[in-house]
């Protein structure tokens, strides 16, 4: 395994630092960054304008991509799902989803996860490691290759729960959201918890617009517990109050994931109760028929149940949607990903 750490894994401070240590001009972490995140090169002897011998001492102190794609399933255009090698030849994936237009890519921040959640594919491999900042930022670049142009919108919804690796997750967040590099929008970089609530205080001081998604997938402690075993830790009454803080703090609106699993959580009571613990702060919430994955002995709810839960929130006045998961046909959708060859 490589020893050296990733050019992509610098903060722009991070970078300015090194060319100061080693007595460059100001001006070149600039010119550097502007090759890696405008122009997008693949290697340090495309930075032209840079001298040879300090294109000599960047090879020698980072490797520039440490991320190797093994397989691309899906048609360009269309929900592709690539299965990215790492270094240490632990394998992850991430997800391009373009919708007119909006260029998504959702990205892993582990290998593996530790959450187990009852019907993910990715909870069930077990944990594995964390992702640095340079291998999140990576992914994004492939996706960039891939699209021909920067994504317009990251999520961090991929393999792994981002705030059980926080600190990397928000170095990356700040190398993607560099106006001088992507130049992604805050806004437009969505981290999605099982309702890590250390990490969802933390977010709530870091003075960021990034969105925040949330997973519910269950209206009582009992059922989440069994379907999100991380709800014994941050039960359900706490994880609300998180978010009600965080929403208090940062005036930004967050988003509740709840997945239809038919007979399980798509019942009336169920909707009723979720309206109950919702009505008490503004969110939005999208439900989203269950992907079917072969290690949960879980269907998706039905056409009629999603529709009676819709209604249900839409008539107490929560801004609610109705998604279809894109991907599951590539086995890509949330939940599904579980980094090995298709
Ligand atoms: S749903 Fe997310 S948090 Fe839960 S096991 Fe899967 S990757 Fe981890």
């Amino acid at each position: 395994m490589n020893s050296k750490s990733s050019i992509h894994g610098l903060l722009f401070e991070e970078l300015a630092a090194f060319c100061r240590e080693h007595g460059q001009p100001a001006f070149r972490a600039k010119q550097i960054w502007g090759w890696l995140y405008a122009k997008r090169v693949a290697s340090f002897d495309e930075m032209k304008n840079l001298p040879a011998p300090l294109r000599n001492l960047l090879g020698e102190h980072f490797c520039f991509q440490c991320l190797e794609k093994i397989e691309t399933k899906g048609a360009t255009g269309q929900t592709q799902k690539l299965l990215l090698k790492l270094e240490d030849d632990e394998l992850i994936e991430a997800v391009l989803i373009p919708a007119r237009a909006r260029r998504t890519v959702c990205i892993s921040s582990q290998v593996g996860c530790k959450m187990a959640c009852a019907f993910c594919a990715s909870g069930q491999c077990g944990f594995h490691r964390n992702l640095t900042a340079g291998e999140m930022v990576e992914q994004v670049l492939f996706a960039a290759e891939i699209y021909g142009e920067r994504p317009t919108n990251v999520v961090y919804m991929g393999v792994g729960e981002p705030l059980d690796n926080y600190d990397e997750t928000l170095k990356s967040i700040r190398i993607l959201n560099h106006p001088d590099g992507l130049g992604i929008g805050a806004r437009k970089i969505t981290i999605s918890t099982s309702g890590v609530i250390p990490g969802i205080e933390r977010l709530a001081g870091e003075g960021l617009q990034v969105e925040l998604s949330v997973s519910l997938h269950a209206s009582e402690n009992e059922l989440r517990s069994k379907l999100m075993p991380s709800n014994k830790r941050w039960p359900l009454n706490a994880l609300l109050q998180a978010c009600s803080d965080y929403t208090a703090k940062t005036k930004r609106i967050i988003t509740f994931e709840y997945t239809l699993i038919k007979g399980m959580n798509d019942l009336p009571e169920q909707a009723q109760k979720l309206t109950e613990l919702l009505r008490k702060f503004p969110c939005r919430v999208n439900l989203i028929p269950l992907s079917e994955v072969e290690e949960f002995n879980g269907e998706r709810a039905t056409p009629e149940a999603m529709q009676y839960f819709f209604k249900t929130l839409e008539k107490a006045g929560i801004n609610a949607t109705l998604r279809d998961s894109k991907g599951s046909a590539l086995k890509a959708a949330c939940g599904q990903l579980r980094a090995r060859k298709l």
